[in-house]
């Protein structure tokens, strides 16, 4: 058994829950301890029982409640070292106990008692940005958001996922008219970026299996992204796929500012 829960998801703020029978974790805390703590409580988890809080990179909308509940819980950090220079170079999340740094590498599996866990490099303007895949037993999440770009490394990781939760940032007609500055928008735009709608749909395509059974679209942006547009570009690539192979593909789009309904899968 496997479970995700996004607590929340966009350029606001990232938490999402993680769990098994035996572990319970989540990867970042890009909002405050109070709203994980709420999210949290929604599909009855003590925070007290999380054993640690896996990070993607530092920037704030995915760092800004770690230290408090790193603090708060005694939770041991998952993270590069790279990473956490950058995060403790500018004291970014306050004071935490050396003892509770575990620095992971790209490329280099590890596991959280039944949680098996890869991290894996993406492209984005970050110190050492990764991201991750989970297995228990023979179930399969693959993670990945904050990337302005994937090749077949990425993939690769990706290959073989029952649950994607996959970043679908922008949409490129509304970024482009949008009111972001020219440099922002070119940021965005860039392979150091985000993945917009149409290049989260052509990953999907690269990277689905007869094994997919949950998308999960997540990371949008507020301004330059609207739930229903991203839910559509997606919605009617699974359709084609689906009157091509009969493959049912659950697809949702995490919300922004409070918890999502959990996905399991046995
Ligand atoms: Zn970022
Ligand atoms: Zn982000």
């Amino acid at each position: 058994m496997i479970q995700l829960c996004s607590l929340a998801s966009g350029s606001s703020g990232n938490s999402i829950y993680i769990g098994t029978d035996q572990a319970h974790i989540l990867v970042d805390a890009g909002v405050s301890g109070k709203r994980i703590e709420q999210g949290l409580a929604s599909i009855n988890i003590d925070p007290k029982t999380l054993q640690g809080i896996l990070v993607t990179h530092e920037h704030s909308d995915h760092i800004c409640g770690l230290g408090v509940m790193a603090r708060r819980y005694r939770l041991p950090l998952y993270l590069t070292y790279r990473t956490w220079e950058a995060i403790n170079s500018k004291n970014k999340i306050g004071k935490i106990d050396e003892s509770l740094l575990h620095f992971i590498v790209p490329d280099e599996a590890f596991s959280i008692n039944d949680l098996m866990i890869k991290p894996f490099r993406t492209s984005h303007d970050a110190v050492e940005s990764v991201c991750y895949s989970f297995e228990n037993g023979d179930k399969k999440i693959g993670f990945a958001t904050d990337l302005g770009v994937y090749d077949d490394y990425i993939l690769d990781q990706l290959r073989d996922s029952n649950v994607l939760y996959i970043e679908a940032n922008h949409d490129v007609s509304m970024l482009e008219a949008g009111s972001y500055p020219y440099y922002l928008k070119q940021r965005i735009l860039s392979d150091l970026g985000h993945l917009s709608n149409e290049c989260s749909s052509r990953l999907i395509l690269d990277v689905i299996s007869e094994r997919l059974e949950h998308i999960i679209l997540a990371h949008l942006s507020k301004e330059n992204n609207h739930p229903d547009i991203a839910y559509i570009t997606i919605k009617t690539l699974l359709d084609e796929i689906y009157k091509e192979t009969q493959q049912q593909i659950n697809l949702t789009v995490a919300n922004r500012d409070y918890h999502s309904n959990p996905i399991v899968i046995h």
